[in-house]
């Protein structure tokens, strides 16, 4: 068996007048993270840790936020394609989301379901702020990194 290990980081500006989505799913928040498509960090991070496991590249390659079709698109589509397109079978996923607010722990299990309904791996989310340093600690965005393995055929 070779498993691939790719990793993926994005990051995202709070903007008012935005949804803030994580996984697909909808977090209640004052403010949302702004972006093309609907701007989920954590579904960004997750596709671009898969492409590099696969081999193929990033999700600006893929999925341009020049692309008119994009636009507010639900970004665990694009999770989905590319899962289409690695052609391997993904066997753990570990992602961690950085921000200052809004607590997440009361919606991990939630996203955790959500996303593992779209890879049906292993899936552990874990989320920390940045301790109030940097722009993460003014509240200006949010960041996630993860890592996919990938089984490859
Ligand atoms: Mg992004």
């Amino acid at each position: 068996m070779t498993v691939a290990v790719g990793i993926g980081y994005d990051s995202h500006r709070f903007e008012d007048g935005r949804r803030l989505v994580l996984g697909g799913v909808e977090i209640p928040h004052e403010r949302g993270l702004a972006g093309h498509s609907d701007a989920d960090v954590l579904a960004h991070a997750i596709t671009d840790a898969l492409l590099g496991a696969a081999g193929l590249g990033d999700i600006g390659t893929h999925f341009p936020d020049t692309d008119p079709a994009y636009r507010d698109a639900p970004s665990l589509d694009f999770l989905r394609t590319a899962i289409g397109m690695a052609g391997g079978t993904i066997v753990n996923i570990d992602a961690t989301l950085i921000c200052e607010e809004p607590r997440l722990g009361p919606h991990r299990a939630e996203i955790e379901a959500s996303v593992t309904g779209v890879t049906g791996s292993r899936f552990n989310l874990k989320a920390t702020t940045n301790e109030g340093m940097g722009w993460i600690g003014r509240g200006e965005g949010m960041a996630c990194m993860a890592v996919v393995s990938l089984e490859l055929p």
